[in-house]
C-alpha cells in the first residue's frame, strides 16, 4: 500500500510546489515590471535627477507659478519640484493607496521656501498641529455649491520647530485670507516617524463630509485631483511638463 500511495503523494506535492513557484514568479515579474515602469517613466527619471542633482540641475526641475494658470482658480502654493504627483503609486505609496495630493520639493533648506494660500478661504490650525493648516473654501470654484478644503503640511523642521507664519498660531479658527497670503515655509517634519522626508510642501484638496467638516485626508477617496484647479496636469497617469496647460 505504501509503495502504491507514495508516488501519488509525491506527484501531488510536486504539482503544488510548481504552482506556488509559478505564482511566485508571476508576482515577482509583475512587481519588477511595475518598478521599472515607475523608475523609467518621465516622473521616475525626473525624481532620480532631483535626488542625484546639485542645486543647479535641480533648479531646472522647479516649477514657479505665482499667478494662476489661464482659466484656473488656484495658484501653485509653493515654488519647487512637483516630485510626487496626485494618485502617485510610488513608495511610500502604493497602487491600492496612492498619494492623495502633490509634494512640492524645495530647492532650499527647511524654513526658507514660502508657502502661499492657493485660493481665498478660511484658515484653521487645530491646537495640536505643528506643521499643518487647512483652509475652507465654502464654494468650490469648479463645482459651485459644494464646500472643499485645502490642506498644507510639512511646514516644520525635522525636530518640530514650526515654520507656520505667526498669524496662524495653534488653535486658529476660520481666519479669512486671500489667495497669495504667506502661510509659512516648507520643512521636513514627519511627525514621530523615523523616515526622512525631504523639504517639501504636501498640498491636497479634501472633500467635505457634507456637514461642514473636512474628511480624513489620508484616504485617497476623500481627495480631489488638483489638476483642473491649478490648470496644470499633476495626475500621475497624465502629468507631463508640470507647467500651465496650453
Ligand atoms: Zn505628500
Amino acid at each position: 500500500m505504501e509503495l502504491h500511495f507514495a508516488p501519488m503523494f509525491t506527484r501531488r506535492r510536486l504539482i503544488v510546489i510548481l504552482i506556488l513557484l509559478a505564482l511566485f514568479l508571476l508576482a515577482a515579474g509583475y512587481l519588477a515590471l511595475t518598478f521599472l515602469r515607475q523608475v523609467r517613466g518621465p516622473a521616475g527619471r525626473r525624481f532620480f535627477t532631483w535626488w542625484q542633482g546639485n542645486e543647479a540641475t535641480r533648479a531646472a526641475l522647479v516649477t514657479v507659478q505665482r499667478e494662476a494658470c489661464p482659466g484656473a482658480p488656484f495658484i501653485l502654493p509653493a515654488d519647487g519640484f512637483i516630485g510626487l504627483l496626485y494618485a502617485d503609486p510610488r513608495g511610500p505609496y502604493s497602487a491600492s493607496s496612492p498619494h492623495q495630493g502633490i509634494d512640492i520639493f524645495s530647492n532650499s533648506e527647511p524654513g526658507v521656501t514660502p508657502v502661499y494660500a492657493a485660493a481665498d478661504g478660511y484658515v484653521t490650525r487645530e491646537p495640536s498641529w505643528v506643521s499643518s493648516l487647512i483652509q475652507r473654501l465654502p464654494d468650490d470654484p469648479l463645482q459651485p455649491g459644494r464646500q472643499i478644503w485645502l490642506y498644507y503640511t510639512h511646514m516644520a523642521s525635522r525636530d518640530g520647530e514650526s515654520f507656520i507664519a505667526a498669524a496662524f498660531p495653534p488653535g486658529t479658527s476660520e481666519l479669512f485670507v486671500e489667495q497669495g497670503t504667506l502661510l509659512g515655509y516648507t520643512g521636513d517634519y514627519n511627525g514621530n516617524s523615523p523616515r526622512t522626508v525631504w523639504t517639501h510642501l504636501h498640498f491636497s484638496i479634501v472633500r467635505d463630509d457634507g456637514s461642514g467638516h473636512y474628511t480624513n485626508e489620508l484616504e485617497f477617496a476623500n481627495t480631489l485631483d488638483p489638476s483642473p484647479y491649478l490648470g496644470m496636469e499633476v495626475h500621475y497617469e497624465r502629468a507631463g511638463e508640470l507647467s500651465c496647460k496650453q
